[in-house]
């Protein structure tokens, strides 16, 4: 049994030992070799690693700190390497060193593709040790990354959150809080206008770092490449882009997903999906995510984390994505699953107070941060109840304003119950937001009610804003005909004006799903029309890869 020092729960399943009947399976993925004493398998930082499976001896994986190293596990005989990282090709995070002469077996990585995909009972298995072992290096701090940090500023809040959303694992510092940020602090000459500073395996200091700079650095995309033309580009990976880049790329299409932020979308902050079939006790939209993009990339699709969509050029086929900060991806069909994002209040300094004080998410915000606090959440949507309920746990107390007069229109009923009987909850009926004042950040809020025309001002240093979405739809700059709130019309939905709109040329009509435009796609919120939920979102990424397949495939009359 492999020896770890870290806190973890269900070891066995996190480092199993695999039998003499799966050793031989696994062997004819890759090729028995000898290793020395000291030999260094894999290194901290590295591309493509390879995976191991230890026949004799025993290996060390280790968290470098420049001189020295933190022990995180030593594998015996029996034992494998890896975690999540190695499905996606991502730099490793840690590094590999044998202790003793031994034998190993070496499989690359395209071996252990073909692993994971044609032998059903070792996929499980090495699945299920990848991600609880991400899970446990996430939750004991172990890693490639440093941020040190702010309580009080909003740069590092947003850091941390790319971060977490990313299921990438840090330490975090404050500088005014620990000490070990103090040493830092010195150490790398960073002043208070620095942070958030992001070290990166321990030698590269990135100040105020921009989620591309802290993508580039850890290697988020590391081995994806931008000059081939995919079968299928999908822009956005929330439950609708993912759902579609699990079933084109286990079937067999080249998938490439753009994501601007994080894998997840609206659905990642979410605290608890309670309504998504298969999940009878609620399962929380970042482990949902994190599961969904794990199942992508074990199928061989690439994501593509902080790259942006900036615009969609439909001028010729195939058809090019052109990216904030410059590369062009060329696509033989687009699926646009760019969602929708909040929409935000309408007060001139708003700018100012977001992330500092206004949220469009609770679940990545340090709970210590809101114990015994008063926190505002706004909006009436099924979102906001969930906020509004997850808050309820943690703060002193919940203010939820809302514009109509009740929640019944807007809301779950199972919602609107929680929230009635929470006494820590007080629903804020017909009124809204009219002022937010604080220094550096927001200290108070101030409310009107619209039907009394009463003002209020309360100490609260944290708003949540859950007011409705707008489509994602700017990058597509005039290629598909959109209904009048921006959402993308599909299917029997276009109009003939629509169509010719866009030059749409065939003598079929666009199928399900399909826009103005051949070949191009449009699911889950983005789509008008779409019922805004996860179930929806999921079902539509799938069944429009049904639909790719005819349109590369030219079966579709005057395809
Ligand atoms: C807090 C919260 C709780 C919710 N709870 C529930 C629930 O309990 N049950 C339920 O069924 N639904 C729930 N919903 C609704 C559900 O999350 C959405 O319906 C679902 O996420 C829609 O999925 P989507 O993939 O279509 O879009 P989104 O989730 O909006 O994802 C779109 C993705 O596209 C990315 N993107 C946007 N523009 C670009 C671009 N130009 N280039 C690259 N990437 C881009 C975004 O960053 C995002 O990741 C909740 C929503 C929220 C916000």
């Amino acid at each position: 049994m492999a020896f770890t020092p870290l806190n973890v729960e269900r070891k066995e399943q996190i480092f199993p030992t695999l039998t003499e009947s799966q050793l031989q399976r696994i062997s004819r993925f890759g090729t028995r070799r000898t290793v020395k004493d000291g030999e260094i398998l894999f290194r901290q930082g590295d591309e493509g690693t390879h995976f191991f499976v230890i026949l004799q001896g025993e290996l060390d994986v280790v968290q470098p700190h420049g001189e020295t190293e933190t022990l995180i596990v030593r594998h015996q005989p029996g034992n494998f390497t890896g975690e999540t990282a190695m499905l996606s090709g991502r730099r490793a995070l840690a590094t590999g060193r044998f202790r003793g002469d031994g034998e190993v077996v070496d499989i690359p990585p395209s071996g252990l593709r073909n692993l994971i995909v044609t032998d059903a009972e070792l996929s499980e298995l090495l699945m299920r040790a990848f991600i609880l072992r991400r899970v446990a290096l996430i939750n004991n701090h172990f890693g490639d990354a440093v941020v040190v940090g702010s309580h009080h500023c909003a740069r590092t809040q947003a850091l941390r959150e790319f971060l977490e959303r990313n299921a990438h694992p840090y330490t975090y510092l404050d500088v005014e809080q620990d000490e070990g940020a103090r040493a830092l602090v010195e150490r790398f000459q960073i002043g208070p206008q620095d942070i958030p500073v992001l070290i990166c395996r321990g030698t590269k200091v990135l100040k105020v770092p921009t989620n591309e700079e802290v993508a580039e650095c850890l290697g988020f995309n590391a081995g994806i490449v931008c000059s081939a033309v995919r079968d299928v580009v999908v822009v956005g990976a929330g439950p609708a882009g993912l759902s579609a880049a699990v079933y084109a790329a286990s079937e067999g299409l080249d998938v490439l997903v753009l994501e601007t932020n994080a894998p997840g979308g609206q659905a990642g902050y979410s605290a608890k999906i309670e309504n998504y079939l298969g999940f009878p006790t609620g399962i929380s939209g970042q482990a949902l995510a994190g599961r969904a993009f794990t199942q992508a990339q074990k199928f061989g699709a690439e994501v593509a984390i902080a790259s942006k969509a900036a615009r969609l050029d439909c001028s010729g086929r195939p058809y090019a994505i052109e990216l904030e900060g410059g590369h062009r991806i060329r696509a033989r069909s687009v699926v646009i699953a760019s969602g929708a994002e909040y929409r935000k209040l309408d007060l001139a300094n708003l700018a100012r107070f977001e992330n500092a004080g206004v949220f469009y998410g609770a679940m990545f915000l340090d709970k210590k941060l809101l114990e015994g606090a008063e926190v505002v959440v706004v909006g009436g949507g099924n979102s906001a109840g969930q906020a509004a309920v997850y808050l309820s746990g943690i703060a002193a107390h919940v203010h939820m304003l809302v514009r109509a007069g009740g929640l019944a229109d807007s809301m779950s009923r199972y919602l609107i119950r929680r929230i009635e009987e929470s006494p820590k909850i007080t629903l804020r009926t017909r009124t809204e937001i009219v002022g937010l004042s604080g220094s550096t950040e927001l200290e108070r809020v101030r409310w009107r009610n619209g039907a009394t025309g009463e003002t209020e001002e309360r100490p609260i240093r944290h708003v949540f804003c859950m007011m409705g979405a707008s489509p994602c739809t700017r990058w597509l700059e005039g290629c598909v005909a959109l209904d009048d709130k921006g959402f993308v019309k599909t299917g029997q939905d276009l109009t003939h004006e629509d169509l010719a709109s866009t030059d749409w040329t065939l003598s079929r009509p666009p199928l399900l799903l399909e826009t103005s435009r051949p070949g191009i796609f449009a699911v889950g919120d983005v789509r008008s029309g779409n019922v805004k939920r996860v179930a929806s979102a999921v079902g539509e990424g799938s069944i429009c890869i049904q639909l790719v397949h005819r349109v590369l495939s030219g079966v579709s009359s005057g395809a």
